[in-house]
């Protein structure tokens, strides 16, 4: 695990305030003690993140160190201190400062990077799975060096860090060691660069790639392409690449998980008297009977009608919702009868046949009797 930024950490800019970072270490510290949050593992190691951070950002001089080497600047490394340059200092910074870059562990291996690539699909295609054609750009290798960025295949010894991959570097009082500028590390150069890569060994390429999109991946599932990231340099390997999946919304489904949701609008008096009704699935229409009486909210659901689970093929299910509407644009004959219905629903205990509607009259009278006693 990289360890996250100490801004990022407190949520402030690069150039807050001292006030301002000791706000936002207050806010955190009061949010994530553990005294707040018993037994919290997670709350343990916010309020730890935290308080390193404070810590640091809020010392001048230790402040400026993070800003100019990063995470870096505060790592003991295995190996002995710098150069002269430490002998001074080295009360203040012997111990924080130690092996800034890493250097005595030898060359780093190098390595292509990581790309990303959104993949929208529709709700259909994330169901049952898709085959989709991606362009990404990216570097790939050059053909013509084979990656190797020589034009006639060889390299020799470079002559700025002698092959070590690393030179050192007077910065102020402290000598550092860094990354040789000359061959980026590898402590060798190309003496005849290829013309096609320019010595780089890789050029950039917009790349069209197949990609199995399984069936039942869901919104934020990524799929990994091994090695299909960027080429290295100079021929190291390449990066992966991760594919995510953005779902977008469908017109009548809603996904969670494996289950799925839909409306379903039905007249009032097909709610009154029940009804046989085509519900739409992924598979197509099916009939479902909906019993008389039926209250608008009302749900349906249809075992094993859902989305298939990526994972173990096992399906959800499909959940309708019933929603009653009020008819509109009567004919003089649906008007009249309607009013006869009316007619007949008040002659009668109107309340009868309204269930919401009498729980709400009864639920109205005790609370006038509570207020008036
Ligand atoms: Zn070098
Ligand atoms: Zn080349």
């Amino acid at each position: 695990m990289s360890k996250r930024d100490y801004y990022e950490v407190l949520g402030v800019e690069r150039n807050a305030s001292e006030p301002e970072l000791k706000k936002a270490f207050r806010r955190l510290a009061m949010k994530y003690h553990p005294d707040r949050n018993p037994g919290d593992p997670t709350a343990a190691e916010k309020f730890k993140e935290a308080k390193e951070a404070y810590e640091i950002l809020a010392d001048a001089q230790k402040r400026a160190l993070y800003d100019q080497y990063g995470h870096a600047a505060f790592e003991n490394g295995a190996g002995g201190r710098g150069g002269a340059g430490f002998g001074d200092m080295g009360d203040i910074f012997g111990d924080i400062f130690g092996d800034i870059f890493g250097a005595g562990h030898g060359r780093q291996q190098r390595r292509g990077a990581d790309l990303r690539y959104i993949l929208e699909l529709d709700l259909e295609e994330a169901v049952f799975g898709v085959e989709k054609q991606i362009e990404i750009p990216t570097q790939v290798n050059c053909q013509h060096c084979n990656g190797s960025g020589s034009a006639d295949g060889k390299t020799s010894t470079c002559p700025t860090c002698r092959g070590h991959g690393r030179v050192r570097m007077q910065n102020g009082i402290f000598s550092i060691q860094q990354a040789c500028p000359r061959c980026g590390g590898s402590g060798r150069v190309i003496e005849k660069p290829c013309t096609h890569c320019h010595g780089e060994g890789r050029l950039e390429e917009t790349r069209t790639l197949a990609v199995k999109v399984p069936a039942g991946v869901d919104n934020g599932d990524r799929i990994r392409l091994s090695g299909q990231g960027e080429a290295g340099p100079s021929g190291s390997p390449a990066g992966d690449l991760y594919v995510e999946v953005h779902v977008r919304e469908h017109p009548i489904f809603q996904r969670d998980g494996t289950d799925l949701y839909c409306e379903v609008p039905i007249r009032f008096s097909q709610a009154a008297l029940g009804a046989q009704l085509p519900v739409p699935t992924l598979e197509g229409e099916i009939p479902i009977a909906i019993p008389p009486e039926t209250q608008t909210g009302q749900t349906f659901r249809l075992r094993g009608r859902g989305v298939k689970s990526v994972r173990n093929g096992r399906p959800g299910d499909l959940i309708c919702r019933v929603v009653v509407e009020t008819p509109v644009r009567l004919t003089k004959q649906q008007r009249e009868l309607l009013e006869q219905l009316e007619a007949s629903f008040a002659a009668d205990q109107a309340s009868e046949h309204t269930p919401r509607a009498k729980n709400w009259v009864d639920g109205v009278k005790q609370f006038w009797s509570r207020v008036t006693s």
